[in-house]
């Protein structure tokens, strides 16, 4: 056996590419048709950008982090997600003082060191947009039909949406503390994550999967009881703007996600087809983050979508496009050793004047040729003989009618392309 790829790293081979195509080009036209700018970043960063936006007390840096030379100054690791890169980026390039306000979006892979599952690899790629500049709830209305949007063109089944409020650094406290007062007395029975979150990261254990863990938080404090007022009216203007768009959607008081850098909206997506790991995208808002990376105080929102889990959705409902797609519009076929050089120049001539040829560098009999021909389903196939050499011309024959005509090598591309 040969070398294989790691485990959790996939190849897309080119029978996977026209549903991965098809998936970024609709990324792209929806996020630009909603006013977003495509951006891009390194997949390396220093590890520092991870830790101090992510946060420390999080699955993702405490153990999910591909990184290399831990512990030293300049210890890089691969990107994670792209949220804190993007913000990162923003704030060094002084974009926000050329604009104070920054509508951008990526198409890109990231890098998580997690146990591979159905739906969970170590490298997968995402769709994502950062409104960056805006406190607006408006804005975070706007981010999820957007991400709704996108799923929806594409066709993706079962699609349901939860959003919550996490409230901000001034209301946070006061959840923090009810959930402390509520969980001390019992944090005995929870995993051991728990139990080291209970301390540094309380709202983490809300985010259990154990289900004793889950029956354990039922009865916990609700978030909404300890908003502070401009929380509040941010959480009810993105909730009514929703509710006015049409929008369907679960107010879910537990949905906390698994960043440290959000503050108030949060907000989930679910589709069917998917198994056990059920959410396809997940967003918020991050209005402290600029700030923390060294640039002003100013609100931003966000989402990132799964895109292995979009084609898993699609895939289960019969939605990915199966057709094998080649590109070849003529196959010039050549006899012998002396039409070799005249079909490589038709064929130059051809790409030339932007119609997709090629030919057989294999050496195959004409009868092979025709096969090659079929196999990718060329719609015209351009036979060059000695005869036809000798006349100045070559045989056009149209696939789909099983037609042939003899045509001048300068009329070809006009021919095929009708
Ligand atoms: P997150 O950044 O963790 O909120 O993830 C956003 C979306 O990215 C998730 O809803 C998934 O669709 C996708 N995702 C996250 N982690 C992985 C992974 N390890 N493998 C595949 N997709 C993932």
């Amino acid at each position: 056996m040969g070398i294989q790829a790691p485990l959790g790293f996939e190849d897309h081979l080119p029978d996977r590419m026209p549903i991965w195509r098809r998936i970024e080009e609709t990324a792209r036209k929806v996020a630009e048709t909603y006013g977003y700018r495509e951006m891009r970043t390194p997949l390396l960063e220093s590890t520092e950008l991870f830790i101090r936006s992510v946060g420390e007390v999080t699955d993702i840096v405490e153990k999910e982090m591909f990184t290399f030379d831990k512990g030293e100054k300049d210890s890089l690791t691969l990107r994670p997600e792209l949220t804190a890169s993007f913000v990162r980026a923003c704030v060094e390039h002084g974009l926000f003082k050329k604009k104070a306000f920054q509508k951008l979006f990526y198409v890109g892979a990231n890098f998580r060191k997690e146990r591979p599952q159905k739906g969970r690899l170590r490298q997968f790629h995402q769709f994502g947009v950062e409104a960056l500049g805006a406190t607006d709830p408006l804005l975070d209305a706007e981010t999820v039909l957007l991400a709704l949007r996108f799923l929806e063109e594409l066709g993706v089944p079962g699609v349901k949406t939860k959003v919550n409020s996490i409230g901000c650094p001034n209301c946070r406290p006061k959840y923090r503390d009810a959930l402390k007062a509520k969980f001390a007395p019992i944090i005995g029975q929870f995993c051991e994550n728990c139990r080291r979150r209970f301390d540094r990261n309380v709202f983490r254990i809300l985010d259990c999967k154990v289900e004793k863990d889950v029956a354990l938080t039922a009865d916990a404090p609700r978030v909404q009881d300890s908003l502070c007022a401009d929380c509040l009216a941010h959480d009810k203007a993105f909730v009514e703007a929703l509710t006015r768009a049409g929008c369907d959607h679960k107010q879910d008081p537990r949905l906390v996600r698994g960043f440290d850098y959000y503050t108030r909206t949060v907000y989930e997506f679910t589709a069917s087809g998917l198994g056990a790991q059920d959410a396809i995208g997940g967003g918020g808002r991050y209005d402290n983050l600029i700030e923390e990376m060294g640039g002003d105080k100013a609100g931003a929102v966000g989402f990132a979508i799964g895109l292995e889990r979009v084609v898993i959705a699609l895939e289960a409902a019969g939605k990915a496009p199966e057709e094998e797609w080649f590109s070849t519009r003529v196959f010039v076929t050549h006899i012998g050793p002396e039409t070799r050089g005249p079909a490589f120049d038709l064929v130059r001539q051809l790409r030339g004047e932007g119609v997709a040829a090629d030919m057989d560098y294999e050496g195959r009999s004409l009868k092979a040729q025709m096969r090659s021909a079929n196999r990718v389903k060329a719609p015209w196939v351009v036979i060059i003989g000695g005869d036809e050499l000798a006349k100045g011309v070559v045989k056009l024959r149209d696939m789909g009618k099983s037609e042939e005509v003899e045509v001048k090598p300068g009329e070809l591309a006009g021919r095929v392309r009708e």
